[in-house]
């Protein structure tokens, strides 16, 4: 590598770092470049991020400005802030991450150099062209080496895939995948409820911003499944299968995930979680509970901000899981009798349960 050209990338941890760290990281390596990463999200980052844009933009954008902060304040002179336009052929980001790049030179004004590659499939600017544009940021132009590097960061890319779909935690997948392990199957334990949670990876994986949901329902005894347990096939043909079509670039995760669930009947439940104010979201969770409520599948919506409150948080999920668990007992006890209903009641043994979209 040419000496006068940059050798340290920053990445933060927010926004495309959670379904793409695994990418990112094989390509830089291969590539000879160092990775440094923002620390994990905390208050204080929060708290930084949400200083630098109009207060009704959405929390992960706030986090992301947050990260992006934390890397220039351990002396990152090169930070990667991609624009992610288009995933396929008219499958886009809402146009905060689109603008990423945008939002961030016109927020901060503090010295350091942008690594910004546009991945466009609309108009045709394709994975390639996008790992092309980083590598000429450190004077790599030989397509054969790019190519390389775009394969070691496939590897590790399905190497982790491979590891959270069979049931691993997104961590331990992450950590395995980076340290090149391949760690058996877990054994998948059944619990008394399982639910899936339909949600972006950036809401869902960042502790600090689900407010550790995942860790929470699992102490509840509730099984989790998230995006990571469905391939991008599945998703796509349960999108089909609820007569949808994809939109947006992240709706895999929202809508595909928690359509499958709902076509195989595998849990009890469907959390919805999203960030306050996000347009594509609440479209999406909206079809879904317009589904959900066609096939009598209780679904509850949290919203997040930075203002929201753990006590809260955990009282409307610890109702959530009564509720799906009185239903389950009712089911699995005696016959459904007849009785007095409202539009929006499904009654399950002599249990009245509200089938509908908790706000
Ligand atoms: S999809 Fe929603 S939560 Fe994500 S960046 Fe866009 S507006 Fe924010």
């Amino acid at each position: 590598m040419n000496k006068n050209f940059p050798s340290k990338v920053g990445i933060p941890r927010a926004i495309s770092y959670y379904n793409n760290y695994p990418f990112y990281y094989g390509f830089f390596k291969s590539l000879g470049i160092e990775v440094v990463l923002s620390d994990k999200t905390t208050t204080k980052i929060i708290n930084e991020g949400s200083k630098y844009v109009v207060s009704d933009t959405c929390l992960p954008i706030k986090v992301y400005v947050g990260h992006v902060v934390n890397l220039l304040d351990k002396g990152c002179e090169y930070i990667f802030v991609p624009s992610i336009q288009s995933t396929g052929y008219k499958i886009n980001n809402c146009s905060k991450i689109r603008g990423l790049p945008e939002i961030i030179r016109n927020v901060i004004d503090r010295e350091f150099v942008m690594i910004e590659p546009t991945l466009d499939k609309t108009e045709n600017i394709g994975l390639y062209d996008f790992c092309e544009q980083i590598a000429n940021v450190f004077d790599i132009r030989d397509k054969k080496i790019i190519r390389a590097a775009m394969k070691e960061g496939f590897k590790i890319y399905n190497n982790f895939f491979k590891m959270a779909k069979s049931g691993l935690s997104y961590n331990d997948a992450l950590k395995n995948a980076i340290e090149d392990n391949i760690v058996n199957q877990p054994l998948d334990i059944v619990k008394p409820l399982s639910v899936v949670i339909m949600g972006h990876g950036y809401n869902l994986f960042d502790e600090r911003i689900s407010l550790n949901i995942i860790k929470k329902l699992e102490k509840m005894d509730v099984k989790v499944y998230t995006s990571l347990n469905v391939s991008r096939e599945d998703s796509l043909n349960a999108i089909d299968n609820i007569g949808e079509i994809q939109y947006w670039a992240n709706e895999l995760e929202l809508t595909g995930t928690a359509a499958y669930y709902l076509n195989n009947h595998k849990v009890d439940g469907i959390i919805a979680l999203s960030a306050f104010g996000c347009g594509p979201d609440s479209l999406m969770v909206d079809e879904m509970a317009y589904h959900c409520k066609e096939n009598e599948m209780p679904l509850i919506h949290l919203t997040i901000d930075e203002h929201t409150g753990e006590a809260g948080f955990i009282t409307r999920l610890e109702a959530f899981v009564d509720m799906l668990m009185r239903k389950k007992r009712a089911k699995m006890s005696v016959k459904p009798k007849s009785t007095e209903t409202s539009k929006n009641d499904v009654v399950v043994g002599e249990e009245k349960v509200l089938i509908s979209v908790a706000k």
